[in-house]
């Protein structure tokens, strides 16, 4: 037990680095991206501790050369599913027993191996797997994740330190912040390494134990994050790794009267279908689990006959573009006023007309593959959609090497047009020229035209526009831009996540989410209680 309230390190956002040409750090990064491109790393599952190498594999590309394996990743079948279960139940007590500040020592730890001697590790491995290029892969898996880490440890002291204000006389309350009453289930996507580790960790650290269903596509990166965890003390059976096609793993997963919680990041259709398997099950559980699921968009820049029409056209190629479309906050529609459209129209085209795109370990690309074959045949089509629309730029894949879809730019006719109102998740972004007299009604079309609600920003100079779209928009997104792209929100700063379609809300890397991985129990002492049954109004 706990003799002491230790206060913790005041959290600061990790500072990015530039990678510059000829600095030593992106001399180091690149002979980390040489080592790990020559291997072919054996993933196993971990059970308790223990590495499983159930000799079922897949084979891990890279997306930019998919000729490349760079791993081969061990399945579970559903002997390992049980053993994990079994290890995360039997891990529970002495992990939730532990002392608070002893769990959160752990992912401090981890936070400054991530921001030390694991950075290119993580990096590099994020760089191959995922196609992300330098500058990306730095505010994802070294920056963002070692933020989630500190600020998560922070808001951890905040919570178990938030205790009833009121004692009566002759009693003293308390609150104890307990861990859910079984495992979490944490099944991540293949997009972000920082959300992937983010999901198992952020209930381990409120004393939760884990079963953990990674993306097979980020195993590269989710390796190096199990073996950090190993080395900053993460003790035997609290994050158990499971690999294998989702439906394989949460099945056998869901049905299990112990389920405590599920932490999600993916899709919004298998969110939908995990919830609806928990709806199935309820009567069996013990409690009812936790469902915190952050799910897809269909994220927005509407800009104002006022827009500046340069911050306009920098914030579609960077909000639209950067790694390739594959944020879930990536501009995918956008709505332009006529006035401006002419000088936004020659600026993008000018901008995506110098973008280069490749392999991400040479650093002049600003754009690299989308991350499999389904994601690549998936845009094709789309692309096929807007060949019937006018193309301002792009409009092209390439297949043979690795899944290159070129950054396309398409205005349509019509702005409740798929291309407008599906998540393409890809370097695809729709663009619709309204009359500049028609903001107002534009608005109503913004705010209605799909059924997602993540991420949106407006551009405009007049404050009046400003404010109006503020309000007329209020639930179209949980994360709101005014003049700047809809992507890159820093832990601390702009908690993330989305309503309608887009999610539960529970906003990583902030209280909220911690909140959800707690269940309080309330204990009220009586210190001198009373010793006759009737009150003094009965006479
Ligand atoms: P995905 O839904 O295909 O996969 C996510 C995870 O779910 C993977 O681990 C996958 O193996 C697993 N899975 C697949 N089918 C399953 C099933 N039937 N049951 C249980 N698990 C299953 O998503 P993805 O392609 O990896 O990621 C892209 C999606 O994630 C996009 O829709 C994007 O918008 C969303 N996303 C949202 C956020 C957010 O914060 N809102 C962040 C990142 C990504």
């Amino acid at each position: 037990m706990s003799t002491s309230i230790p206060s913790v390190p005041r959290p600061v956002n990790e500072p990015v680095r530039g990678y510059l040409p000829g600095s030593p750090e992106r001399a180091s990064l690149q002979r980390e991206l040489a080592l790990q491109a020559a291997e072919v790393v054996e993933i196993p599952c971990v059970i308790n501790g223990i590495d499983v190498y159930s000799g079922n594999t897949v084979a891990v590309t890279m997306p930019s050369a998919h000729g490349h394996v760079v791993a081969n990743v061990h399945l579970a079948g559903p002997a390992e599913v049980d053993r994990a279960v079994r290890a995360a139940e039997e891990g529970r007590e002495e992990w939730s027993n532990l002392p608070w500040e002893a769990r959160v020592g752990v992912f401090l730890k981890a936070a400054d191996l991530l921001a030390g001697p694991f950075r290119d590790k993580v990096n590099a491995a994020t760089m191959l797997g995922q196609a992300k290029t330098v500058h990306q892969a730095e505010i994802d898996a070294a920056c963002e994740l070692a933020d989630f880490w500190r600020f998560n440890c922070h808001y951890y002291r905040t919570i178990l330190a938030d205790q009833p204000p009121e004692h009566s006389p002759g009693c003293w309350n308390r609150l104890e912040h307990r861990p859910l009453d079984g495992f979490v289930f944490a099944v991540s996507p293949f997009n972000f390494t920082s959300i992937a580790a983010n999901l198992p960790t952020a209930p381990a650290l409120a004393g939760n134990t884990v079963i953990w269903k990674p993306a097979t596509t980020s195993a590269l990166a989710c390796w190096q994050l199990v073996r950090l965890l190993r080395a900053a003390g993460l003790p035997d059976g609290v994050v158990n790794v499971l690999w294998g096609h989702g439906a394989d793993i949460a099945t056998p997963v869901l049905a299990r009267p112990e389920l405590g919680g599920i932490h999600f990041t993916g899709s919004t259709g298998v969110f939908q279908s995990m919830w609806r398997t928990v709806g199935e099950n309820i009567a069996s559980y013990r409690q009812y689990p936790r469902i915190v699921g952050e799910t897809g968009g269909k994220d927005f820049i509407a800009a104002h006959p006022s827009a500046d029409p340069v911050a306009l056209a920098v914030a579609i190629v960077r909000g639209g573009f950067e790694y390739q479309g594959q944020k879930c906050s990536a501009a995918s529609r956008v709505y332009v006023p006529d006035n401006l459209w002419p000088e936004v129209r020659e600026r993008c085209r000018g901008m995506m007309g110098e973008m280069k795109q490749g392999d991400p370990r040479d650093f002049s690309n600003f754009v690299s593959a989308v991350i499999d074959e389904r994601a690549f045949k998936k845009h094709a089509q789309y692309l096929g959609l807007a060949q019937a629309e006018d193309i301002v730029a792009g409009g092209h894949c390439h297949g043979k090497e690795g899944w290159y879809v070129e950054p396309t730019l398409v205005r349509v006719a019509d702005p409740h047009s798929r291309l407008m109102s599906e998540e393409i998740f890809g370097p695809i972004v729709s663009l619709f020229v309204y009359p500049e007299a028609e903001w107002r009604h534009t608005l109503r079309v913004v705010d209605q035209t799909s059924p997602y609600a993540l991420t949106g920003a407006i551009f405009a100079r007049d404050r009046y526009a400003i404010a109006e779209a503020t309000q007329a928009l209020r639930g179209a997104a949980g994360n709101f831009y005014l003049n700047d792209k809809p992507t890159g929100a820093v832990v601390g700063q702009q908690p993330f996540g989305g309503g309608r379609a887009s999610g539960t809300n529970d906003k990583a890397g902030a209280p909220h989410n911690l909140l959800r991985w707690i269940s309080p129990r309330t204990i009220k002492e009586t210190f001198v209680p009373p010793t006759d049954w009737k009150y003094g109004f009965l006479g």
